[in-house]
């Protein structure tokens, strides 16, 4: 396997740490900060900055390279962040499993969004979301908001 490009651009969030000592630690993967749609595989956008929760996606994230992100799954728990699963696919048992078996049903919790955008679902469960890692950041949240362009997306 080729390694992944991580787009990060704001190196002040306490998360992004976990996240490039794994990367450091794996040896095949790299941090971007171009914003280059053609080159980078996930994107880690900082959110709360007194959030612990880390929301990783599943599809073309997580599916990308399972066994680092089970090593990461562990480093972010190991320091108290609080990793978990948010994706845009429904909550149908046959996900919930496949996402469950992947991960070797590591207890990880799991929000479904059914297809809506996940920074507001998320805020509507009254959660809050730390940092963010996607390959697909329009499902995060819409093109403009502050939140993107913090991040360094202004699209
Ligand atoms: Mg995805």
């Amino acid at each position: 396997m080729s390694g992944l490009v991580f787009y990060h651009r704001q190196n002040t969030h306490p998360a992004f740490n976990v996240l490039q000592n794994a990367i450091h630690i794996n040896g095949e993967h790299q941090v971007s900060r171009e914003f280059n749609e053609f080159l980078i595989d996930a994107y880690v956008l900082a959110d709360s900055l007194t959030s612990r929760v880390i929301a990783i996606d599943f599809d073309n994230t997580i599916t990308a390279d399972i066994d680092f992100y089970l090593d990461l799954i562990d480093a972010y728990r190991n320091q108290e962040w609080e990793p978990v699963v948010c994706t845009l696919r429904d909550a149908m048992a046959d996900n919930l499993n496949e996402i469950h078996e992947k991960l070797h049903d590591s207890g990880i919790r799991i929000y479904t969004t059914d297809g809506k955008r996940k920074r507001a679902f998320m805020l509507h469960q009254g959660i809050s979301v730390g940092l963010w890692i996607d390959d697909y950041f329009p499902g995060i949240s819409q093109c403009g908001t502050s939140f993107l362009l913090n991040n360094g997306i202004d699209y």
